[in-house]
This record gives structure tokens, C-alpha cells and sequence, in this order.
């Protein structure tokens, strides 16, 4: 076999994976897995000539990644909030939008003192870990019902040391301790059975549990809004990640479960992507009996 040069084996492989929409990335990511070097050495060895085994397992790579397997999937690893997260197809591969989420969490979380976070359904654990390096006074409670999404996570914790983060295995609420939350947050399933966007291939090779949330895409989310003030404290915060159109429904859901300052936080893309509600101070309130006095401030816009 001729050997080739990294230059040439970068530019060929890009164009084979027309069908990613980020090619040169992918080729770029999996040339540095494949031949186990770092951005600096592919950089300055454009001419290198690339050894046979290693251009062999490069070539696996692409054929794989052609079939639509994620990039996180093929190394083991994705970074989210600047950490590198272990991935595999056990669990989501975790979205830079849900960052937004996490910066959500991060500005409810100020307004209290070591917060007790709830995590619902975690997966890989991206989110309970960039919270608790953000946060270091807080507990945070991660769920899945997934004991292989589980068995990743506590690989991550285990990587990044994150001791003030429990995993616990739970469908939703089932199991946790009631009124005992300052601030409940989840990336749930919200795509909806029949959605097209479900047969690009990354989605197919991602657990379903993960993705798909019943016909509308809301099932989760509306077993989450449901049940969710009878597991935080009085003022305490739910946050939740949602499709760019789903902001209506879930809005009303929190209205409809008497949370009050319901807001949301857009997307790079200028879409709702985050939406919060706060459980009032008053129990009365829930009942529709607001008190005289209450502090509860309206809900914006
Ligand atoms: N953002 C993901 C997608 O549309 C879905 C993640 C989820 O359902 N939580 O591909």
C-alpha cells in the first residue's frame, strides 16, 4: 500500500463525508483519535507520511462515521462546558445548547445558599457535573432511568471527582424525597414519535428513551411539570430544555401547575430554548387563595 500524507488523507476524507453537515471537523477529530495526537502535531505534520495500521484504523473511522455513527460515539469523548466527557451509545451525545440550560440553572442557583439540585434523567452526567464545578456548596441529585446511562455517568464523576454529585436510578420522581429541592432541572426526551428530523442518521444511532417523548414530543415534560412543585422548596426553581417550538405548551403547563415568574432563554439561533417557572412562596397560591402581602412577583411580558 503507498503511504500517504496527512494533508491528503484530511482533504480525501472530507469530501467521502458529504452527508455530515460538519466534515471537516469529523475528518479532523478522527484523523487526532486514529493516529492519537493532538491539534498541534496534525497542524505543523501536514506532510508526514501516515504509517499503514494507522491509516487503516483512520479508514474504519470514516467508513463508521458514514453509516451516521456520532463522532462521540467513535472516541469515547465530547467536550461539553469545557470538560471531556467519556461517551458512548448509551447514552445522548450532549448538545452545546444545552449549556444554556446550564447557565439558566447557574443564575437561579445564585439567589441560594449551597442549592440542593435535582437533575432529572442525566444520561452521560454533562449537566450535574458543569454544575457542580460551578458550583461547589451544592448537592446535586442525578436521575436516570437508564442503568447503562448510569453506569456512564459515574464514569464521568468518577473522571472529573465530582463527589457532591449522587446518582440515584429513578423514573422521574419515583423514589425521591418530596419538598426537599431549591432548584429542579432536566434536558428530558421532546421529540415527537413521528418527527422526519428522527431519521438523520446521527439520531438513529442515539438512545431512543433519550430522544423521543411520545406523539407531541411532551410526555416527559408534562409528568415533569405535573409532579415537579411537590419536590422543591417554597421559591424554588424548574428549568427545562425544550424543541425551539415547544415554548407555548410548556409555558402553559407551568402556568397551569401554578408556577409563577415563568420566563424562557433563547438559543443561539434566537429560539426559546430554556424555560423556567418559580414555585411560589404560598402554598395558598397553589389553591388559588393568594395571600395579602405576597411577595410573588408577576409573571414578565
Ligand atoms: N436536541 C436533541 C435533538 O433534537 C434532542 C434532545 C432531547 O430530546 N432532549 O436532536
Amino acid at each position: 500500500m503507498q503511504r500517504v500524507k496527512v494533508k491528503e488523507l484530511l482533504h480525501w476524507s472530507s469530501k467521502s463525508l458529504a452527508n455530515s453537515s460538519s466534515p471537516d471537523i469529523d475528518v479532523w477529530v478522527l484523523l487526532k483519535h486514529a493516529l492519537r495526537v493532538d491539534d498541534a502535531w496534525l497542524i505543523s505534520n501536514g506532510q508526514t507520511l501516515i504509517k499503514d495500521q494507522d491509516e487503516m484504523r483512520f479508514r474504519e473511522l470514516i467508513d463508521s462515521r458514514k453509516r451516521g455513527i456520532p463522532v462521540a460515539y467513535l472516541t469515547n469523548s465530547r467536550q461539553f462546558w469545557s470538560k471531556d466527557l467519556y461517551i458512548d451509545s448509551r447514552v445522548l451525545v450532549p448538545r452545546p445548547e444545552t449549556e444554556i440550560l446550564v447557565e439558566a440553572v447557574l443564575r437561579c442557583a445564585r439567589r441560594f445558599q449551597s442549592p440542593a439540585i435535582l437533575e432529572l434523567g442525566t444520561g452521560s452526567g454533562a449537566i450535574a457535573i458543569a454544575l457542580s464545578s460551578e458550583l461547589p456548596d451544592a448537592t446535586v441529585t442525578a436521575t436516570d432511568i437508564s442503568q447503562d446511562a448510569l453506569a456512564v455517568a459515574g464514569i464521568n464523576l468518577e473522571k472529573h471527582e465530582c463527589t457532591s454529585v449522587n446518582l440515584k436510578k429513578a423514573d422521574w420522581f419515583s423514589g425521591l424525597e418530596s419538598g426537599r429541592f431549591d432548584l429542579i432541572c432536566s434536558n428530558p426526551p421532546y421529540v415527537a414519535s413521528g418527527d422526519p428530523h428522527l431519521k438523520t442518521p446521527e439520531l438513529q444511532h442515539e438512545p431512543e428513551s433519550a430522544l423521543i417523548a411520545g406523539k407531541d414530543g411532551l410526555d416527559a415534560v408534562r409528568q415533569i411539570v405535573s409532579a415537579a412543585s411537590g419536590y422543591l422548596h417554597p421559591r424554588g426553581w424548574l428549568i427545562l430544555e425544550h424543541a425551539y417550538d415547544q415554548v407555548m405548551p410548556i409555558q402553559a403547563m407551568m402556568a397551569n401547575a401554578r408556577f409563577v415568574d415563568i420566563h424562557s432563554e433563547k438559543d443561539l439561533m434566537g429560539h426559546d430554548r430554556v424555560s423556567l417557572g418559580r414555585r411560589p412562596e404560598w402554598p395558598d397560591h397553589a389553591q388559588g387563595r393568594r395571600k395579602p402581602g405576597n411577595a410573588d412577583t408577576p409573571i414578565p411580558g
